[in-house]
């Protein structure tokens, strides 16, 4: 799994979502997030839930774990208990947020994370925000590359780490663009977006 070094690549989050990278520290960023109260939703003695600077969808978190973890490699068996704290937290932020919108939730890591330290995606299914722009958001969050929390978890209490390097996340963000609903296959972003919002139920 490639290691999001300063410096060495943009962050799928900030292509062109967002202000241009910082000279190298962007992937760094969620440090300083962390503590950013126009940011932050929630903390208590493990974690921190902060919404998503560039939101790929109309509700968008990441919990984070106040130990330095770097990414989902480091961890070890014993880690499994903070792993699952960050789905119950983050499950019960998404579920208060979306409320009676009637809009499905995932809870998944990306297979190779843009940036570092630890996070957890907390993240509404209907992809409707400007800020979900280029293929390689959309196959990261609807392809194989977005590894659910409990595979995860699962992972981690039989085999003791996290390897995601099965999942091919190369080959993964190079998939044809494919509705995450009814499958049909969209030539184009503005196309598959025009289309995704179609299947957002009308409260
Ligand atoms: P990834 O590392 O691929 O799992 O995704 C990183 C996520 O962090 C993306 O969804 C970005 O939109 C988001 N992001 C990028 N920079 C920041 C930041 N400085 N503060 C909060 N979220 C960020
Ligand atoms: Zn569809």
């Amino acid at each position: 799994m490639a290691t999001a070094k300063p410096g060495q690549k943009r962050p799928l989050g900030s292509s062109g979502g967002g202000p241009p990278a910082k000279k190298g520290f962007w992937s760094l960023g969620l440090l300083d997030s962390m503590k950013d109260p126009n940011l932050q939703v929630e903390k208590d003695d493990k974690v921190v839930v902060i919404k998503d600077k560039y939101p790929k969808a109309r509700y968008h978190y990441l919990v984070l774990p106040k130990e330095n973890i770097s990414k989902l490699k480091a961890l070890q068996p014993d880690h499994l208990e903070l792993l699952k704290h960050m789905h119950e937290v983050g499950e019960r932020i998404i579920k208060e947020a979306i409320g009676e919108e009637g809009l499905s939730y995932r809870l998944g890591y990306h297979a190779v994370p843009s940036m570092s330290h630890l996070h957890l995606h907390a993240i509404s299914q209907d992809f409707d925000s400007p800020s979900l722009k280029t293929k390689k958001h959309w196959n990261s969050f609807t392809s194989a590359y977005f590894v659910d929390s409990k595979e995860v978890m699962d992972q981690l209490e039989k085999e003791g780490k996290v390897d995601t390097s099965a999942k091919n996340p190369e080959a993964q963000l190079k998939l044809p663009l494919r509705c995450h609903v009814c499958k049909k296959e969209l030539t184009n972003m503005p196309k598959l977006k025009e289309h995704i919002v179609t299947h957002i139920k009308k409260s």
